[in-house]
């Protein structure tokens, strides 16, 4: 295939995908690199682990999604490195391709803050891969445990990690052990399990309100979730966690939501990393010091109008995507950039069956309850990427809501 091109996109996220779509619509010959060769959406990622949906509902193939665009290709590979000189990137296959212009969009990976044994023990959830072992073993736990019949021990599993990715996943856990288990398995194993979200900040949700947080902490307590807000975690072994007051919890399955930073491609790429490894962009969200290198999504630090730091979440990666594309646009028809103008659209959190909390808006409407439920699936199929899987997706949602069925339980091969 060619090797050079007007536009590479390193990375199919959320920001990757929305460029190289307004990229593709103004025909510009565009080349999206992706280690997989298919979009995967994160945010429902913690339902895959937790069986509530399938791994095809979260996933979509690039060459389906950009089929309509003909000046857009696909290669599948890892990029093991970027020259932001001599605009090139460089596969592990070897292969190096060249455009005129560079985006950098691959994302984020689990931070461990060099926290001992949290690399080799505890498990991150950033990719399908990543939800597929954590599903995996959880079942795997989940039958010797009941192998050991009542002499044996419960499931315990300990969520570090007290943010929206933390509570949903605990949330999700905890209403598995509470109507799954005792469906699937018993309700003695049930009783003798125990999910676990821990933190060092003081309440769960930090970036919310006081209210958000309130109602969070309630409805997670009474879905069964044990709380250990204010203690930071310094070990991960192999059969649970250390705390800073020397107290330790004993876990099958530690899950690391622990903190977030830019994957390794930004590294190798020698461009100046801010907080959280991740470049701090020009308003117009170009790298500085460079000529025709974008930066987006969770591998940048973004600011608005104002200077204000922008969220690592879904909307603003694809708000980053199109809006990048419009300035490259500019940049090779001889127009002017333009700095990103987020449209903030707040957060919101689901924690459970018809509980959720919602900050809608610059304002930050609150809505908590059934209502906010509502809205999360609401926003969560549309942002959805295809209709089969937003379909699909629906049905497996109505399934758990009217029956608590967990179809998509289905072992693979033991990953460990
Ligand atoms: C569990 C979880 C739950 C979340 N929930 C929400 C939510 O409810 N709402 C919300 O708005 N946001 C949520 N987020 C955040 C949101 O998913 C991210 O902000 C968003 O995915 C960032 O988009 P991105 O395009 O920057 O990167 P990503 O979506 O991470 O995409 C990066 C892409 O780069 C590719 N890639 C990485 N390295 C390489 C390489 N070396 N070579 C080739 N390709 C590579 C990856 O395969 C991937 O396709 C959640 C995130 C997680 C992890």
């Amino acid at each position: 295939m060619e090797k050079s091109f007007q536009v590479i996109v390193v990375g199919g996220g959320f920001a990757g995908v929305a460029a190289v779509k307004a990229l593709g619509r103004q025909g510009v010959k565009v080349l999206l690199v992706d280690q997989n060769n298919y979009h995967q959406f994160q945010p429902l990622l913690y339902q895959v682990a937790t069986a509530q949906i399938g791994v095809s509902d979260v996933t979509r193939t690039f060459r389906g999604m950009f089929q309509r665009y003909r000046s857009a290709s696909v290669v599948t590979a890892k990029v093991v490195a970027v020259d932001v000189h001599a605009h090139t990137v460089t596969t592990a296959d070897g292969d190096t391709f060249h455009a005129q212009i560079l985006v950098l969009a691959a994302g984020a990976e689990a931070n461990y803050f060099n926290t001992p044994g949290a690399e080799e023990h505890a498990y991150p959830l950033y990719s399908v891969p990543d939800a597929v072992r954590l599903g995996n073993d959880l079942v795997r736990a989940l039958d010797a445990a009941h192998r050991g019949g009542s002499d044996g021990g419960g499931i315990h599993v300990v969520v570090v990690g007290g943010g929206p990715t933390g509570v949903e996943t605990a949330g999700a856990i905890a209403e598995n052990f509470k109507y799954v288990i005792p469906k699937y398995f018993s309700q003695e194993l049930a009783a003798r399990s125990s999910v676990h979200l821990v933190d060092m900040v003081p309440s769960v949700l930090n970036a919310f309100s006081d209210k958000s947080k309130a109602y969070a902490t309630s409805h997670l307590q009474a879905a069964g979730v044990r709380l250990k807000m204010g203690q930071g975690v310094t070990e991960v072994r192999p059969d649970g966690v250390a705390f800073a007051d020397g107290t330790t919890l004993p876990a099958q399955l530690v899950i690391w939501a622990g903190g977030l930073k830019a994957g390794a491609v930004v590294a190798q790429s020698g461009l100046q990393q801010g907080r959280g490894g991740r470049i701090d962009v020009n308003p117009d969200l170009t790298a500085p010091n460079t000529t025709g290198i974008y930066v987006l999504g969770d591998a940048a630090n973004m600011t608005d109008a104002r200077g204000a730091k922008l969220p690592q979440l879904g909307s603003c990666a694809q708000q980053a995507g199109k809006w990048a594309a419009r300035n490259i646009h500019a940049d090779l028809t001889g127009g002017t950039r333009t700095p990103f103008a987020y449209v903030d659209k707040g957060y919101m959190a689901m924690i459970g069956r018809g509980a959720a909390v919602a900050e809608i808006g610059p304002k930050r409407f609150q809505v908590q309850g059934p209502l906010a439920f509502l809205a999360w699936l609401g926003v969560h199929v549309v942002l959805l990427s295809g209709n089969r899987q937003r379909i699909s997706a629906v049905i497996s949602w109505a399934d758990d809501y009217l029956s608590h069925s967990r179809s998509h339980v289905v072992l693979g091969s033991p990953t460990k």
